[in-house]
């Protein structure tokens, strides 16, 4: 309870209600209600779980503060005073045996036990759960290109633990922290090169305090002479992890240049990004305002001629997938490498994996602990 008292008092005494962070977030506009009103009465746990955690409403706050941070340490307490039944959605923790993503890459024969086995490397390439899920052709082909561009020696299938992080999950988060320390320590790994951002900025942290170098594909990448002749336009989607630091905005920018094709923005974008949807994983808490998100970009990028909408987490383009009124939605590797895209309906093959009774097995198997 310490941190969520010490983000609401910093709100409730701080709180102008300028009404900034409402008008670039449709969970605070739809309630209704400040910052400041909301401090000052008891945060209700559906409201905490509402929130993306994405973070526009600390971009645009005059006064510096953070209703994300509020909102994050409400989940946290809600699951120490067992507010929710969080269980129920354990078909999503990426520390379990079984959850949706192992029950697809098992359902659809995506196995890299060729390349993920190793006893040491200096170097792996850290590609994240959703890529090595939802994209296995990328995935594969962006590990040969770093065994060249900078000596890659393995490939670490581990999920960094954001998605506990966001659930509010801290003890199981701890655990996994734990395991990703020990693994590098086991392995004398001394630096790992990530392909998301949500895993880039994670890793940072569980690394901070020692030697191990974080780098993102975009830094080391050899993205040699390929220039597309045309120029065409892409617009680029900001992923809300990225949002203060940048290095993934600023790098594939750089990358896309560097390949030939130009870029004209959308209207919220860098630090001012709109979530996708993924952020807090409220598409399992509020679909409905993730609904409302896509559409606000829909709308965003019509007002650019763009030819192309690049995301670089793969999860924002997959809550894009098919959305985009005609505009292709692809990974800014796909572009970059020249590599064909396999993510392209992996939401519908997701729930057709669940129906008819073979599909209830698999559920069950998810379920059963
Ligand atoms: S973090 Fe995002 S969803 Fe949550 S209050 Fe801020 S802008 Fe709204
Ligand atoms: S932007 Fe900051 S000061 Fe303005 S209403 Fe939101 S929290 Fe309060």
């Amino acid at each position: 309870m310490m941190e969520v008292n010490h983000y609401i008092a910093r709100i409730a005494q701080n709180c102008v209600e300028c009404g900034q962070c409402a008008s670039s977030c449709i969970f605070l506009n739809q309630t209704g209600q400040s910052p400041l009103t909301i401090a000052r009465r008891e945060i209700a746990v559906s409201e905490a779980f509402s929130c993306a955690l994405c973070g526009a409403c600390e971009a645009v706050c005059p006064q510096g503060l953070s209703p994300k941070e509020m909102f994050g340490a409400r989940r946290k307490a809600a699951i120490t005073n067992e507010e929710i039944d969080i269980n129920e959605y354990r078909y999503m923790f990426p520390d379990r045996k079984n959850n949706v993503m192992t029950a697809y890459r098992k359902h659809f024969d995506i196995d890299y036990s060729d390349i993920d086995q190793f006893d040491e490397a200096d170097t792996c390439f850290f590609p994240g759960c959703t890529l090595m899920t939802y994209s296995p052709q990328l995935t594969r082909k962006v590990f040969e290109h770093l065994q060249t561009s900078c000596h890659c020696q393995g490939m670490w299938t581990a999920c960094c633990g954001k998605s506990l992080d966001q659930m509010g999950l801290q003890n199981r988060l701890q655990q996994m922290h734990s395991n990703l320390k020990a693994f590098v320590q086991e392995r004398n790994i001394k630096r790992i090169i990530s392909a998301c951002p949500g895993c880039h900025y994670e890793l940072q942290e569980v690394f901070q305090a020692s030697d191990v170098v974080i780098q993102t594909v975009y830094e080391v990448l050899d993205l040699g002479e390929r220039v597309s002749t045309d120029r065409r336009l892409c617009t680029v989607h900001d992923s809300c992890p990225d949002r203060f630091a940048g290095i993934f905005s600023a790098q594939i920018r750089q990358a896309l240049d560097q390949c030939g094709f130009s870029i004209t923005e959308m209207i919220h974008n860098k630090a001012h990004t709109l979530c996708c949807g993924s952020g807090g994983q409220i598409s399992h808490f509020r679909p409905d305002l993730v609904e409302k998100l896509v559409e606000m970009r829909q709308k965003e990028a019509r007002l650019t001629d763009a030819d192309i909408f690049v995301g670089y987490c793969l999860s924002c383009v997959l809550k894009y997938d098919g959305k985009m009124n005609g505009i292709p939605v692809t990974h800014a590797l796909n572009l970059l490498l020249g590599v064909e895209e396999d993510f392209e309906g992996a939401k519908a093959r997701a729930t057709s994996m669940f129906s008819g009774s073979y599909g209830e097995a698999i559920w069950k198997e998810i379920m059963d602990d």
